[in-house]
């Protein structure tokens, strides 16, 4: 096992939600600590959900004191929360220690027929984003930083605790069973996952170890802009999460106008990567195609979408997501579109499905509760 470097400085508290299982042994070790520690902590930390170090009652009193005086949890300050009015989409303002803002939501879906109910939290992975998507709140406030491992570790915990405390049963579902944990993760808040490589998948292993919060890695999405160097190093990685691509175009002309990266990574070397991801990883991609009406929605940007994809065959999977209002006027088109443009993807054998819109009434696309926290701030 290879070591791995900590980075331990005097005047800074350690943030232990951003240690790998190994890293917190290595920690404690070199502290004059007993290594087995690191699995009690793990346990206090993933299954029982403590947010505390005195709550960690099989620790000796003077390592709880040495965990306090030392190491964090993630301080996190949560400014907002807000709950939609069928509790499907509750949304939270997360204040970091330097005071940057970041979004994460959960998701809640009662059980349907075979499947049984999830609670996906939509998680950040930095503040603001470097990408510019022109329909994308976040795109435009710009690019802050990039969240620490610890950082998109307690944005998790912070609805797995919730959801702990009170489970949720759809309301008007009599019968219907309460879920009390996180089920599905998707990397689909604010910030670019694989421009912050390695804290994401740092985050990713955390919340997959066995000995912690066990979540399994096909339960994990990272949706993607389209970085093609990352999703070809993504794909060496040996972990089952699943990708999404942000494609929403289907030619380079429309995708660069909405778009920026494009210009950097065009779709035809987009799509030369994802092959390879396919043929790497023997697992299905995702794109997720936001409807603009009027921009990216007729009948011949569906054709075009349908001949880029059926190559992929089985492997490619579109997510039409008809887009959340924000400042840049962009409006989702309406039923009958939607059902033309899905008939057209299916004509070429493209399998499809639409995202449900949810959470409008609590401003649930990604950016659109820090654009309007700030608006009122500095309205004030
Ligand atoms: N940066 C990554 C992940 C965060 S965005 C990415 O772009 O994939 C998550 C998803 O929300 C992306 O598919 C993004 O294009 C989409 N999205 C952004 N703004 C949106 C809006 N106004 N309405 C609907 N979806 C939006
Ligand atoms: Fe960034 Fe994704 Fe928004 Fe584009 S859609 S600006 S990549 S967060």
């Amino acid at each position: 096992m290879t070591t791995l470097p900590i980075s331990v400085s005097t005047n800074k508290k350690t943030d232990l939600l951003a240690l790998s299982l190994p890293q917190l042994q290595q920690w404690l070790v070199e502290r004059g600590e007993a290594a087995f520690r690191a699995k009690q902590i793990y346990q206090w930390l993933y299954k029982q959900l403590v947010s505390d170090f005195a709550a960690m009652s099989n620790l000796p009193q003077a390592l709880r004191q040495r965990l306090t005086n030392e190491a964090t949890l993630g301080p996190l300050i949560v400014r907002s929360e807000q709950h939609s009015k069928d509790d499907r989409t509750r949304k939270i303002l997360l204040e970091l220690a330097d005071g940057k803002l970041i979004e994460s939501v959960l998701m809640l879906y009662p059980a349907l027929g075979e499947s049984s109910a999830r609670a996906t939290v939509c998680v950040s992975s930095q503040a603001g984003c470097a990408y510019g998507c022109t329909f994308c709140a976040t795109g435009q406030m710009g690019f802050d930083r990039h969240l620490s491992a610890g950082e998109i570790v307690a944005q998790v915990l912070y609805f797995a605790r919730e959801l702990r405390a009170a489970p949720w049963t759809a309301a008007g579902l009599p019968g219907s069973n309460a879920i009390d944990h996180i089920t599905n993760i998707v990397l689909m808040g604010m910030g670019e996952p694989l421009h912050n490589y390695d804290n994401v998948l740092q985050a990713l292993r955390i919340l997959n170890s066995p000995d912690g919060f066990n979540l399994g890695a096909r339960h994990m999405t990272v949706s993607t802009v389209g970085l093609v160097p990352a999703i070809r190093k993504l794909s060496q990685e040996h972990l089952q999460v699943n990708l999404a691509i942000s494609l929403h175009a289907p030619t380079d002309e429309l995708r660069g106008q909405t778009m920026p990266v494009n210009r950097k990574y065009p779709i035809a070397e987009l799509i030369a990567a994802c092959q390879d991801y396919i043929a790497a990883t023997g697992r299905q991609v995702t794109f997720e195609y936001v409807l603009l009406s009027g921009v990216n929605d007729t009948p011949s940007h569906a054709h075009l979408l349908g001949e880029l994809l059926a190559p992929l065959k089985q492997f490619a999977h579109v997510n039409c997501i008809p887009v959340n209002a924000t400042s840049a006027g962009y409006r989702p088109p309406g039923p009958d579109a939607i059902r033309t443009f899905r008939a057209i993807l299916q004509e070429h054998n493209v399998s499809n499905s639409v995202r449900a819109e949810r959470g409008d009434d609590i401003a649930a696309a990604c950016g659109q509760l820090r654009t309007r926290f700030e608006n009122r701030q500095s309205q004030s």
